[in-house]
């Protein structure tokens, strides 16, 4: 069995290694949580005090222009773009994800009704277990259009495919599941719905950053995903909004703000979309929160999303590895997949008291989260994490498990 002294080795040869020490980790802390919350590089700290102190404070308005303020979702579009697969100009970083998806939704609605034979076409297609605002995006954009659209959602991956007939419109799906770390393949999801007549958006909130994507690759239609978690953008940091180039020219949405108007200074009383990928942008944007989003990119433009994978596989079957051989006595059930290709960058494991042991788990320093129903949450994020913190946490959870240290009766925060 692989032993502490064994994860130090493998920390001593990982070519990221050195990357942790962009990252502000308190210490005493093993932070699994950057698929929710993402670490904050170092340099964010300083880049804050810049936008603040110098670009609002001294140059005050005239930073829109002299800062880049007002290029800035397209700058960090374009920064972003390599990370999934995407072109130059496909990308803007802005809004929240639920709203991004809801302009990719209505994008897709639109799309899907200029082919012939669409009349009948009224399905959101997209997964019971997906994250719920995708749904509730889905289910407020198609009661508003009271056009009949409706949302259909299936119980199991396995059952996609059929589901996929005449009546999809649009298959909206989540790259890689937030609760189970399970991972689609994407190519043969976007090119099966295509096929069958139906328009594919994309979530990539727990793959950006966290595995590799390649949205042109796959031919995909629109996607959307968040920067606060493997991004490393910051809390609430805004999201992005993938549009290719083969779209931009009939991509429309309802949210018709001046920030995608051709010309937003002409200050025209009536709506005319700019070119490209500037029309999925709709107001002015949170800049000091925006700008931070640059230094998690910086970190990702010094590797790969090659050897972050590389990594984060190697991470994530420790840390099966560990917990199945150190912790097999405890009623604990992995949900993630054991096969590479169909996980992410989590490792999520049930334990009849998982909100408790979490809690304890988090008393004691190991940062991971709870999700309903049952499953603990351990996110593996490559840029900081050694295999070191991976025996560490294991060696914690152990000790919780075999002493009984966790309260079941432990009252619950707003946020899990
Ligand atoms: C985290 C997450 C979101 C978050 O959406 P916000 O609008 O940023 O709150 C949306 N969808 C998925 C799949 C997520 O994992």
């Amino acid at each position: 069995m692989t032993t502490r002294n064994d994860c130090l080795t493998r920390d001593a040869q990982d070519p990221l290694a050195s990357l942790r020490s962009q990252f502000d980790l308190p210490s005493g802390v093993i932070y699994l949580d950057g698929n929710s919350l993402g670490a904050r590089p170092k340099a964010a700290l300083a880049r804050a005090q810049d936008v603040i102190s110098r670009e609002w404070g001294k140059d005050l308005i005239t930073s829109w222009n002299t800062a880049g303020w007002f290029d800035l979702p397209k700058r960090l579009g374009n920064r972003l773009a390599p990370l999934i697969g995407a072109g130059g100009d496909e990308v803007v970083v802005t809004d929240t994800t639920s709203l991004n998806l809801f302009k990719a939704l209505a994008a897709a609605v639109h799309l899907q009704a200029q082919t012939p034979k669409s009349a009948a076409r009224r399905v959101i297609l997209t997964e019971r277990s997906n994250f719920p605002t995708d749904i509730y995006m889905a289910q407020g954009l198609s009661n508003w259009l009271e056009r009949g659209y409706t949302v259909k959602l299936v119980d199991s991956v396995e059952e996609i495919p059929a589901a996929i007939d005449a009546d999809t419109a649009v298959l909206m799906l989540t790259h890689v599941n937030y609760r189970t770390g399970y991972q689609h393949d994407m190519a043969a999801l976007t090119a099966l719905a295509h096929a069958r007549g139906a328009v594919a958006v994309w979530d990539l909130a727990h793959s950006a950053g966290a595995v590799p994507v390649d949205l042109n690759g796959a031919n995909a239609d629109f996607a959307v995903g968040c920067t606060y978690k493997y991004l490393n953008g910051g809390p609430g940091a805004p999201a992005f909004i993938w549009v290719p180039k083969k779209h931009q020219a009939t991509f429309t949405h309802p949210l018709s703000g001046w920030w995608g108007h051709a010309a937003p200074f002409a200050m025209a009383p009536g709506f005319a979309p700019t070119d490209g990928i500037g029309r999925a942008l709709c107001g002015t944007q949170p800049i000091v929160s925006l700008a931070m989003v640059e230094c998690g990119l910086d970190v990702f433009g010094q590797t790969s999303m090659a050897a972050i994978r590389a990594k984060s596989l190697a991470l994530t079957d420790l840390f099966i590895e560990l917990v199945e051989a150190r912790c097999g006595g405890h009623p604990l059930g992995l949900v993630t997949p054991r096969e590479h290709a169909q996980r992410g960058s989590q490792v999520s494991f049930t334990h009849p008291h998982g909100y408790a042991v979490m809690s304890a788990l988090i008393a004691r320093g190991v940062i991971g989260d709870y999700r309903e129903p049952e499953i603990m949450r351990f996110g593996f994020t490559p840029l900081y994490t050694s295999y070191a913190d991976v025996w560490d946490a294991v060696e914690i959870l152990k000790q919780i498990l075999d002493n009984k240290e966790y309260d079941v009766a432990a009252e619950r925060g707003a946020v899990t």
